[in-house]
């Protein structure tokens, strides 16, 4: 698994009511223990070998930080635009991007960012407590945090420079780590999905997850940043795998309007990540050759991504097994994992696809593990 499993409808109305101030988190969280236990048995029984919770408690991967973080506001994407240099410009690539503008939630810094509690210590609680697999916590990255929650007339208020609020998220996600790794959990994934947006989007193309929209970037001083922020997060933690999650953007089934482009640009940043692996979308055409991976020395595991966790159709165990062995051609057999593209339901409020079909897609999935052992071990 990436993260997100679908959430079932009686759920998100109970998120509503929790966004809007009708119920706390703790109570929002107690009925949530009904749906991470739904997600957790579709993986189990699809044999997955780690699980995740479904980030069934979070309203998105990244937003639900305002539950834990003091220091923190959520803006849903449309309220953003008022605070676009180019509003006209931000109104209309949300249109083209399919971006579901109102039901979309974004963290804004807007205080002194500290941790209030544990980011997902309670998620992982629950998770150990009713499972005896290995267990994933994804986290969002310090990049995509930075990025995504400066905005500068409000952010101001608290941090003068980006590299101040930056510098709070990765001491948050060091303590963090640290706290997940001494309570059992077994990965920790880092969210990075806006390093694509940084390579992939024109000035005129980037994406709503950014909502540092109204500022240009030069994409090898962002990448340079981001690698130091993920190492500086890393920086002597032991005991614990860490990866880096990288996709092209999850929001929509509409493919044209994600983000496409091969791995290269990003190849020799993931080269200096101190991570133990890289987790990797590969399934849609947009993610380009795996190919660009030959000769690229590098001791990470891939974390390949062999289902569309966007698409009704459930890949064969037969097809994944086919696209594990291309990738042997660039990679040692073992040091491949394989996992979906990203979440199947990375904003609560619109998932990509029916639990059922998550469920029959991992099934393949781990069919196509079982053979791939058999073959290369
Ligand atoms: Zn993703």
């Amino acid at each position: 698994m990436v993260g997100s499993w679908p959430r079932p409808d009686w759920l998100l109305r109970e998120l509503k009511r929790k966004n809007e101030g009708e119920a706390t988190y703790d109570e929002f969280s107690a009925k949530a223990d009904q749906a991470v236990l739904l997600a957790l048995k579709g993986e189990e029984e699809a044999g997955l070998d780690i699980v995740t919770d479904g980030e069934q408690r979070r309203d998105s991967f990244y937003s639900f930080v305002a539950d834990k973080f003091s220091g923190i506001k959520l803006l849903s994407v449309s309220e953003l635009i008022d605070y676009a240099e180019e509003k006209a410009m931000y109104e209309r690539m949300l249109r083209t991007l399919d971006v579901p503008a109102f039901a979309i939630k974004s963290p804004v810094a807007v205080g002194e960012i500290k941790r209030r509690r544990p980011l997902a210590g309670d998620e992982l609680l629950f998770l150990k407590g009713h499972t005896r697999r290995k267990t994933k916590i994804p986290l969002p990255g310090p990049f995509m945090l930075t990025r995504a929650s400066w905005v500068e007339p409000l952010t101001r208020e608290a941090y003068r420079t980006r590299e101040e609020l930056a510098s709070a998220y990765v001491r948050a996600l060091r303590e963090e780590i640290i706290s997940l790794r001494d309570a059992g959990a077994s990965f920790v994934q880092l969210d990075e999905p806006t390093l694509t947006e940084v390579v992939y989007g024109a000035s005129n193309q980037t994406t709503f997850m950014c909502a540092a929209i109204m500022s240009k970037v030069n994409p090898r001083e962002e990448l340079t940043f981001a690698t130091d922020l993920i190492n500086e997060v890393t920086k002597g933690i032991s005991g614990i795998k860490v990866g880096v999650h990288v996709c092209r953007g999850n929001w929509s089934r509409k493919d044209d309007a994600l983000l496409a482009g091969d791995y290269s640009p990003l190849i020799p940043y993931f080269q200096q990540m101190k991570v133990d692996q890289l987790v990797l979308e590969f399934s849609t055409d947009r993610a380009g050759s795996m190919g660009v991976f030959e000769g690229t020395p590098d001791s990470k595991e891939i974390g390949l991504g062999v289902v569309n966790p966007r698409s009704d159709q459930v890949e064969t165990a037969g097809q994944i097994v086919a696209r594990a062995r291309e990738a042997t051609k660039y990679f040692d057999p073992s040091r491949i994992c394989l996992n979906p593209d990203c979440g199947f339901a990375t904003f609560a409020e619109v998932p990509l696809n029916a639990a059922e079909t998550a469920k029959r897609k991992l099934t393949s999935m781990c069919q196509a593990a079982v053979e791939l052992r058999r073959q290369y071990t």
